[in-house]
C-alpha cells in the first residue's frame, strides 16, 4: 500500500473514533500499535500520552542529539455535521481541530524515519500528546519528563491548517500564538424586589459598568503597538423581570504576547473591579487562570524548518506568516524549556476543506498528509545533522 492510502486509512480511523481531552485511550492504543509495528520503542506518559523513540544507527564522533516531533490526540465536544463515510461515530465528539491529521502526519514521519535509521545518528522522539484542547497536556508531559528523560534538544510541532492551501506550508519567526488566560468574576449584590431598588444592591448594573470599563483597558492602557484582547464571553445573573439579582458571574479570556502586558491587564482588571464594587458597596471574587503561554518560535529552528520546507515544497509554496494569531496552543509550554518551532501544513483545497478550526463541518484535504509526513521526517534529519 502506498503512503497516501496508509495515511488516509489511519486518519479516517482516528476521525471516526474521536475521544475528548484526557480520555484518548483508544486513540493512544491505536497510535502505539502502529509505532510498534514499525519497530519503534514506545512508552506511555500521563495515561494517554504515547512517546515513541527511534534511535539512529549511523556512527558519529560528535555528541548525538535528540529531536522531538509533536502531535496531539484529543477531539472536541462538537457534534459533527459532515456526512462523509468516515464521519464521527461518537455522538457529540468530533476531530474538529484536525488533531487526527496532526497525529497521522506524525505517524507517517515515524514510518519514513523507521526505514532509514542507518542515515542518522541521535534519537527522534515522537510525542503524541493528550489534552491539548483543555490546555494542560503539554505541561503534564513536561512535568513527567517528556523533555528531560531523553534530553530533548529541540522540538517541532505540526498542525494542519484550513487557512493554508494544500501543497503549501506556513511558518513564523518569533511570536506565533498568544498567551491565553481565563477569568471568572462574581459580583455579589443584594436580592430584592424589582420595584424597590433602593432596598437592594443591583449587581447587574455594577456588572454592566464593569464590562464597559473592561473595553478601555486595551484601548487606553496598553501600548497600541502591543497586541492584546480582553473578551467577556459569558455573563450570567438574575432570575426574572421583577427581581433584582443576588449576583452576576462574568467569564472571559485575555490574550497577550508578553508577561508585562499580561500582568498590566490583570492588575487593571482588579483595580477597576474593586473600584466599581466599592462605589456600589458590593463584594466580589476574582479568579484568574493562566491557560497557555504565548508560543514563541526559536529563530535557528525556524531557519532549519524554512530551508527544509523550501526543499520539499518549493520556494513559492512556503509562506512566512506576517502576523501572529490571537489563538492559543499549548505547544508553547515546550518552547519555554527547549528551542523549537510550530509548523502549519496546508490542507485547504476547496470549500469543504476550508472551514475554520472548531467548526462542525471541519475537514481536510488528505492528499496533503504524505508530504506533511515527509516534511516532518526531513526536519528531524536536518536538526540531527
Ligand atoms: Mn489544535
Amino acid at each position: 500500500m502506498n503512503l497516501f492510502k496508509t495515511l488516509q486509512n489511519i486518519r479516517r480511523t482516528i476521525h471516526k473514533n474521536p475521544e475528548l481531552s484526557t480520555k484518548e485511550y483508544k486513540t493512544a492504543d491505536f497510535v502505539e500499535k502502529i509505532l510498534k509495528e514499525n519497530g519503534i520503542k514506545t512508552y506511555r506518559l500521563c495515561k494517554t500520552g504515547v512517546i515513541g523513540i527511534l534511535e539512529g544507527k549511523k556512527k558519529s564522533s560528535k555528541k548525538t542529539k535528540t529531536v522531538a516531533l509533536r502531535a496531539d490526540l484529543d477531539a472536541l465536544p462538537i457534534q459533527e455535521k459532515n456526512n462523509h463515510s468516515y464521519k464521527s461515530q461518537n455522538p457529540g465528539v468530533m476531530h474538529a481541530c484536525g488533531h487526527d491529521g496532526n497525529t497521522t502526519i506524525l505517524l507517517g514521519a515515524a514510518m519514513i524515519l523507521a526505514k532509514q535509521t542507518e542515515n542518522f545518528s541521535g534519537k527522534v522522539q515522537f510525542v503524541f500528546q493528550p489534552d491539548e484542547e483543555t490546555a494542560g497536556g503539554s505541561e503534564k508531559l513536561i512535568e513527567n519528563g517528556v523533555l528531560s528523560k531523553n534530553k530533548v534538544d529541540s522540538i517541532v510541532g505540526v498542525h494542519v491548517s484550513p487557512w493554508v492551501k494544500t501543497g503549501q506550508v506556513a511558518l513564523k519567526y518569533g511570536a506565533m500564538m498568544a498567551g491565553v488566560d481565563k477569568f471568572v468574576i462574581e459580583i455579589k449584590g443584594l436580592l430584592g424586589h424589582g420595584a424597590y431598588p433602593h432596598l437592594s444592591k443591583d449587581p447587574i448594573v455594577a456588572a454592566s459598568e464593569y464590562v464597559m470599563s473592561l473595553q478601555t483597558i486595551v484601548s487606553r492602557i496598553i501600548n497600541p503597538i502591543e497586541p492584546a484582547v480582553v473578551t467577556v464571553g459569558k455573563i450570567d445573573g438574575g432570575t426574572q423581570y421583577n427581581i433584582i439579582a443576588d449576583k452576576v458571574t462574568i467569564v472571559g479570556t485575555v490574550r497577550t504576547f508578553s508577561l508585562k502586558t499580561r500582568e498590566l491587564i490583570k492588575k487593571e482588571m482588579i483595580k477597576r473591579l474593586d473600584g466599581i464594587c466599592k462605589s456600589y458597596s458590593m463584594e466580589y471574587t476574582f479568579d484568574y487562570q493562566l491557560l497557555n503561554s504565548p508560543l514563541i518560535n526559536t529563530v535557528s529552528v525556524v531557519d532549519l524548518c524554512l530551508d527544509t520546507a523550501k526543499k520539499c515544497y518549493g520556494d513559492k509554496n512556503v509562506v512566512l506568516l506576517e502576523y501572529p494569531s490571537m489563538g492559543g496552543e499549548d505547544f508553547a509550554e515546550y518552547l519555554k524549556v527547549v528551542k523549537g518551532a510550530f509548523v502549519y501544513v496546508g490542507t485547504a483545497s476547496n470549500e469543504k476543506t476550508s472551514y475554520p478550526w472548531h467548526h462542525e463541518k471541519f475537514d481536510m484535504d488528505e492528499t496533503a498528509l504524505p508530504k506533511g509526513a515527509e516534511l516532518m521526517a526531513k526536519i528531524a534529519l536536518a536538526i540531527l545533522k
